[in-house]
């Protein structure tokens, strides 16, 4: 027997995409979220044909191609000359190979097209300004006066109701650090080609550039090694923090190196992973999204992840088993796809950062693949339907 009503803690893409997974199986959701108005926090996106098909189903995808952009291919390109390397087609390639477009976007547009989804569906309330970190089974019924056979903490990667959940994962900053900044199109220097995500490769560091309509312009991410500053998800850099990034990059093309020296206002983001543990206390709490499993964006899947979780955990709970058996079956057959995601994003690190002679075998080997056997490792990623 189904259940009629479940909490959700976080409204973040994992959080809204589960409010509607659920609703559509008729199961009611209250969503509990700390920040008082969902601002426009974090940069670009990109949001890759798996959970495309997802939003999809969920109504939600009209409202995104009417704002987002799909680029072409994802290009592989020395940072050291800006030498094309290799690419995997995207745009139209994308759309016919795994029946579901690849888009870039920002952030907030995503966010604010699962809120407006979730606004129109009676089914669903959010309680903005309502943080819940301890005893929510205890907190939730005095704020609403209903109680929850299950609440789903999608609260992130500093989760609060991991804490109550044994076994659950922990947060490790992976010594990576993100930079992220905007730059107008005006700006922008012409090598930065507008119609592909491009992964400019070096050394220990990369650098990833893309349109961003809503910015009109593009959203750059620059990965190097630095130190964390603690619980911190979006803060303004410091002199010494930035000129830490840039010396990581004095041996790149002279034309990044300058992009990265006079970028305005760039954000810092230190880059935590939770590693394994249990996800659920095999009886009224399940995690899902960064509180379950954040990784690293070698392979730009983390919000990806959370949609695809949040879809499946509805379809899980909302079938023939038990709760209990419900929540397991859903940490199984979730906890295999997310290995090999992680397990992608070690390898594109790996590839990425590459230094020395690996670096030269990298080059030799990624020229002599088509871009259709690129396209093809990654089938089992792209192709993936939830279902
Ligand atoms: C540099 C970088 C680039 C990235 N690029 C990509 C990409 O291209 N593609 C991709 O798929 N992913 C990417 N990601 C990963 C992606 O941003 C995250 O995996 C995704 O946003 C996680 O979504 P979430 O809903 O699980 O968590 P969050 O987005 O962190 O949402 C958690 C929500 O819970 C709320 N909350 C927290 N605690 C509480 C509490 N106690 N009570 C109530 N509310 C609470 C928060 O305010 C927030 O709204 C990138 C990440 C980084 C750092």
């Amino acid at each position: 027997m189904p259940i009629e009503r479940v909490a959700i803690i976080g409204a973040g893409m994992a959080g809204l995409t589960a409010a509607l997974s659920f609703a559509r199986h008729g199961i009611a959701c209250d969503i509990f979220e700390e920040a008082d108005a969902l601002v426009e926090v974090g940069a670009g996106l990109q949001v890759s044909p798996n959970a495309s098909r997802v939003l999809s189903t969920l109504g939600v995808l009209g409202r995104l191609e009417a704002v987002w952009t799909e680029p072409e291919r994802i290009a592989l390109v020395s940072g050291m000359s800006l030498r094309p390397l290799a690419h995997v087609p995207a745009g139209r390639f994308a759309r016919e190979r795994w029946r579901a477009p690849y888009g870039v976007l920002h952030r907030a547009t995503l966010q604010k097209a699962l809120l407006s989804a979730v606004e129109q569906d009676p089914l669903c309330t959010l309680h903005l300004d309502t943080p819940v970190r301890e005893d929510a089974q205890g907190s939730l019924p005095r704020i609403t006066g209903k109680t929850y056979p299950l609440i789903v903490g999608a609260d992130g990667v500093w989760s609060s109701l991991r804490a109550s959940i044994p076994h659950s994962p922990k947060p490790d900053f992976s010594r990576n650090v993100a930079w992220r900044f905007t730059i107008d199109q005006s700006a922008a220097p012409s090598w930065l080609a507008a119609n592909q995500v491009t992964a400019f490769l070096g050394p220990s560091t990369h650098v990833v550039a893309y349109p961003l309509k809503e910015v009109g312009g593009f959203n750059i991410v620059a990965i190097a090694s630095g130190i964390s500053p603690g619980e911190t998800w979006d803060a303004e850099a410091s002199e010494a923090q930035r000129a830490m990034l840039l010396s990581q990059f004095h041996r790149w093309d002279r034309r990044i190196a300058d992009l990265l020296a006079k970028a305005e206002r760039p954000t810092f983001w230190p880059l935590y992973e939770v590693s394994t543990g249990r996800w659920h206390n095999g009886r009224d709490r399940v995690l899902i999204g960064d509180a379950a499993h954040a990784m690293m964006p070698f392979a730009a899947q983390g919000a990806s992840m959370a949609i695809e979780d949040a879809f499946m955990l509805a379809n899980r709970v909302a079938g023939s088993l038990p709760l209990a058996q419900a929540l397991s079956a859903f940490e199984s057959e979730r906890t295999g796809r997310i290995a090999r995601v992680r397990a992608r994003g070690l390898f594109n690190r790996f590839a990425y950062h590459a230094r020395g002679p690996l670096r030269f075998g990298r080059d030799i080997v990624l020229s002599l693949r088509p871009p259709q056997s690129l396209a093809a490792d990654l089938d089992w990623l792209y192709g993936f339907r939830p279902e």
